[in-house]
């Protein structure tokens, strides 16, 4: 299995363009800006799935070798993507995917239903491709192109906020635990992750490879370095202080925060805490083989 990391950070990316906090300055200052979350995944290095499909997509598949076009051909590398949410910094990208010839979407019904109502993606998509969309259901794994299996497993019921007259659901937000078809690997992908539930210790057992949500580092970050008042549990992220004690529970695979809000800190310092965890930050570009 191979992963390509394309962006690690929440809506917005780092540095935001309207905002001048300590770390979006800092990264004005030092050249270091991070791309919005997405991943690509690959169970045998020629079929490639994207994870999410940030607004930052058309350069973050440009800066991918893995998925450029065959030469001399549209023929691309790329099948489709698979989406843990309907948020706007997960799928705006999916209109920069129209000059494909076909794509496969999966999703949750609640994900497809926005994608077709309050935010249209899938009808404007239809105008210039053939996307095919799949419905995916928490538990049940998805065989995919290239030998890779991808189960998604419920994360909880935060709706975007262009979608807040939609009904509630379980559905909303989604991880995925990729294995191999005849391999032991396994990655599992949960950069929307509201409070450590039993569906992701059932995830995380025997995973060599854990992304998940480090959109901040302590539930008061955003009101402390912003004119905010939000907190991050009220928004659907459990905060890296608070998720830190359950990776000791499972010791073993190895632990990279992603989805980082540009407020936080942990884009530039991994605090000793961390290390002491076996957790890092993901690093946009990072290319890692299963
Ligand atoms: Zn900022």
């Amino acid at each position: 299995m191979k992963i390509r990391i394309l962006g690690t950070t929440a809506g917005g990316g780092l540095p935001q363009w309207n905002c001048g906090c300590t770390e979006c300055a800092a990264a004005r200052r030092t050249g270091t800006a991070r791309h919005q979350d997405c991943l690509a995944v690959s169970g045998d290095g020629r079929a490639w799935y994207l994870v999410n499909a940030s607004p930052d997509l058309r350069t973050q598949l440009l800066a991918t070798p893995e998925l450029a076009p065959a030469p001399g051909t549209r023929d691309t590398p790329l099948r489709g993507a698979l989406l843990t949410s309907a948020e706007l910094d997960h799928t705006l990208g999916l209109l920069t995917l129209r000059e494909a010839a076909g794509l496969t979407i999966h999703a949750t019904a609640a994900v497809r239903h926005a994608l077709h109502h309050a935010f249209p993606a899938g009808p404007l998509l239809a105008a210039y491709t053939t996307a095919d969309w799949h419905t995916v259901t928490p538990g049940k794994p998805v065989h995919l192109d290239g030998g890779l299996n991808a189960e998604p497993f419920a994360l909880g019921g935060k709706r975007p906020r262009y979608a807040a007259d939609l009904p509630d659901g379980p559905d909303w937000v989604t991880g995925y635990r990729f294995t191999e078809d005849g391999g032991a690997a396994c990655a599992v992908y949960a950069p929307g992750l509201a409070d450590w539930t039993p569906a992701m210790d059932r995830a995380v057992a025997g995973a060599d490879l854990v992304l998940l949500d480090g959109t901040f580092a302590t539930p008061d970050e955003l009101a402390a370095r912003t004119s905010g008042a939000r907190r991050s549990p009220g928004m659907g992220h459990l905060a890296v202080r608070d998720s830190l004690p359950h990776l000791a529970r499972h010791p073993g695979p190895r632990y990279l925060y992603t989805h980082l809000n540009n407020t936080n800190p942990l884009a530039r310092d991994t605090p000793p805490e961390l290390t002491a965890a076996g957790a890092a930050v993901a690093e946009d570009g990072l290319l890692i083989e299963l």
